[in-house]
């Protein structure tokens, strides 16, 4: 999941891992379970399906109820093996007629039986009520086999009293045996007993278990005659649960605490923790392993209720910050306050008046409590729930559970339904919560790894950008570097180059005008004749500085147009044909007769262009220099896209050294060759170049120095030739 999330360490649970664990922890408890489940297999077994109904017994026969595994039973008797035999002699003995229609279920009996019937036999509906259970006597004859040297019989959980005799001879005694309405006794967990067989291998068991005064009282849990290993098993396998159980809170405290980093308060997950660990010491305190003598064991019992009630409401209070909804948020302190008081008023009861404990009344108030607590919490999560989405689901269906659980102890007279099934919603809310901290966990760390990745991929192209305004920032710089230099050289170059005619004209004015005698006729046209060639030259100067200038500048655009460079080179051959006439230079002129060289372009330009050219080249040959001019389709048909133009200015003069060629059309730039006489501001060729790139033209020159030079100037043909455009 977070593979791609480049810097953040794998998250340590993966959903998948923690399926494992929960399936482990659900296949561990379940055979936990199933171990102290064959607690309820062994030889008193009978379940709350399998109920034996005792409506069609007799009680005037004074024959017992046959249970299953051979156990009879006397209800509500209180005999002594003697009586038993007696009675079995007799079959005559004193009954308790109100068990009409009796119920055997897994925690003793229940009567259904006729309460209109029972009052006729002059008892009141609180002896009806207070005498649910298993009170009674329970015998059973077993016969061994010779090799058994003992047995031991185990009852996990006496309520009140008990004797129990074995072969005729009382061997243990727990609480008062007694009839009397009005005598409480804490419950009892009886230790194992060693029984050991007749020489016949016979054994009788009566256990007289007895007080009508406890609405608990009787045989709760199933007592058990088995090897001794057996038994070992069984009591193995009540530690087991405990500790499968407190493994599994163990288990759940640390992880829990690693995660509820992303539970929205960390507080909440204690008091959830403490609201169930008060449920787990409920569980240890309860009647099957007698911790505390006396009273002391149901007394913590039923405080850790009362306080396990008490953290529900907190728990469930402190989930919602306050602002949630008006309507609890003036509630807030009233509710705190009135379950706060209420605890501590059922504490100090229990705790000053540890009697009341057994009343049927206390019971009662403390169902109430429960149900009432509970009650309040369903609503306030439903309501809250409207206003609060975080864990709306999980909150609304833990309040649900948990009032299930604490209301389990409604049914807690069937006693072994009740544990398995508190612990068993016990371990599904933990394992929901788990899941859902996990998840939560899970889905907050691929949020974060899932930002990570997209600031990861903003930064990269942020980096990206501001690498490349960087380095746009860096040519322009080198680029203005460049133009400074160019700029500060031109001036240096035009402000040269203007002073020096400039200084000829003025040494040429104070000549003559400190001349001490009047000049001749000749030297005045002289002088004359030499500052016009230096004004000419300034012009000239400025002129092309003008025409740079123009080029450059971006809105100077081209006048396109169809051109035939054979005519407009021809005219100005003519023109410099005149001009050489009655000189020893020659110039001549070759092109195409049946092809007018038709090209697009700047008329006025090019005219400058192909003038510069033959100008040079009449400036830079001696006096019987020969200048050819030629014009022509390009030969190459690879040239500018396969129709090309040229015009080729060859002369005889003086040539450009080879080394400076690939100078001659920067500004400025003058051969070393070309003489001091010539005048020239080095411009010419910079235009010219300037003009062919607009054009999309090429330029270029061979030249040997000594021997001269060959211009030649290319330009793409046009495909609409002249006559069809003059048309
Ligand atoms: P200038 O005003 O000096 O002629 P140009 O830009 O026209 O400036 O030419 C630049 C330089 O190129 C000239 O100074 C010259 O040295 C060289 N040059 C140009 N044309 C020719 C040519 N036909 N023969 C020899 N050198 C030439």
């Amino acid at each position: 999941m977070s593979s791609q999330s480049g810097k953040l360490r794998k998250h340590p649970f993966s959903i998948g891992l923690s399926i494992v664990i929960l399936v482990a922890a659900i296949v561990i408890s379940s055979l936990a379970f199933l171990l102290i489940n064959r607690r309820r297999g062994s030889d008193f077994s009978y379940t709350i399906s399998g109920a034996v109904n005792l409506s069609s017994w007799d009680a005037n026969q004074g024959m017992p109820v046959i249970l299953e595994k051979g156990w009879e039973f006397y209800p509500n008797h209180i005999l002594t093996p003697e009586k038993i035999h007696q009675s079995q002699e007799e079959n005559a003995t004193e009954r308790y007629a109100y068990y009409r229609g009796v119920q055997i279920s897994s925690d003793g009996w229940i009567d259904l039986g006729d309460t209109a019937e029972l009052y006729s036999y002059g008892y009141s509906a609180s002896d009806y009520k207070m005498n649910p259970y298993g009170v009674g006597t329970y015998r059973i004859e077993l016969l061994l086999s010779q090799n058994v040297d003992f047995v031991t019989l185990n009852i996990p959980d006496i309520a009140q009293s008990a004797t129990i005799w074995v072969n005729g001879k009382a061997v243990r005694h727990y609480g008062t045996v007694s009839e009397a309405r009005n005598v409480y006794e804490p419950a009892r967990v009886c230790a194992d007993i060693q029984i050991e067989p007749t020489s016949e291998g016979k054994i009788e068991i009566v256990i007289v278990c007895a007080n009508f005064s406890s609405p608990f009282g009787g045989i709760l849990s199933s007592p058990c005659v088995a090897s001794t290993s057996t038994i070992g098993t069984i009591e193995y396998s009540v530690r087991m649960y405990l500790t499968v159980l407190c493994a599994f809170w163990v288990f759940f405290l640390i992880g829990g605490s690693y995660i509820s980093k992303t539970f929205i308060s960390r507080s909440k997950f204690y008091f959830f923790l403490l609201m169930f660990a008060a449920d787990i010491v409920y569980e240890i305190f309860a009647p099957s392993v007698n911790i505390m003598s006396g009273n002391w064991n149901t007394l913590i019992q039923i405080s850790l209720l009362i306080l396990a009630n008490y953290w529900t409401f907190l728990f469930y209070y402190s989930l919602y910050p306050k602002g949630t909804s008006r309507l609890f948020d003036k509630l807030r302190y009233v509710e705190l306050s009135l379950f706060s008081v209420i605890t501590a008023l059922y504490l100090v009861t229990f705790w000053c008046f540890p009697s009341v404990m057994y009343l049927h009344s206390s019971t009662v108030a403390n169902l109430v409590l429960l149900l009432v607590t509970h009650l309040y919490c369903i609503f306030r999560v439903l309501y809250m729930g409207r206003h609060f989405e975080h864990g709306k689901n999980l909150y609304a269906g833990s309040v649900f559970l948990n009032t299930f659980i604490h209301l389990t102890i409604l049914i807690r007279a069937q006693y072994f339904v009740y544990i398995t099934l508190h612990a068993f919603l016990l371990l599904f809310l933990a394992i929901s919560f788990t899941l859902y901290f996990v998840m939560d966990y899970v889905r907050t760390y691929e949020k974060l790894a899932d930002n990570n990745k997209n600031l990861e991929s903003a930064v990269e192209e942020k980096t990206r950008y501001i690498k490349r305004v960087n380095q746009d920032l860096m040519d322009n710089h080198i680029k203005l570097v460049e133009n400074e230099e160019a700029r500060k050289k031109m001036m240096s170059n035009v402000s040269h180059d203007l002073r020096t005619p400039i200084t000829a004209i003025r040494g040429y004015i104070e000549l003559m005008l400190n001349a001490k005698e009047p000049l001749s006729r000749e030297q005045e046209v002289q002088y004359l004749n030499n500052m016009h060639t230096r004004s000419v030259q300034m012009e000239q100067l400025i002129s092309d500085l003008v025409q740079l200038t123009r080029m450059e500048s971006e809105n100077d655009t081209l006048e396109l147009m169809p051109i035939s460079v054979k005519e407009m080179v021809q005219d100005l051959f003519q023109l410099y044909h005149a001009e050489c006439e009655g000189t020893e230079k020659t110039i001549t002129f070759d092109a195409p007769k049946d092809d007018d060289l038709i090209i697009e372009g700047d008329p006025k330009k090019l005219l400058r262009v192909f003038e510069n050219i033959i100008v040079n080249a009449m400036k830079y040959t001696h006096d019987d220099g020969i200048i050819n001019i030629v014009c022509h389709r390009y030969p190459d048909p690879a040239m500018l896209g396969g129709n090309a133009v040229e015009v080729l200015i060859r002369d005889n003069g003086v040539g450009i050294p080879a080394n400076e060629v690939p100078y001659v059309f920067d500004r400025f730039y003058r051969a070393e060759n070309s003489g001091i006489n010539k005048t020239g501001s080095g411009l010419g060729l910079s235009i010219v170049k300037s003009v062919m790139d607009k054009h999309g033209g090429k330029i270029w020159v061979d030249s040997e120095e000594g021997r001269g030079s060959e211009f030649h100037i290319v330009f793409a043909a046009s495909s609409v030739s002249f006559d069809e455009e003059e048309e």
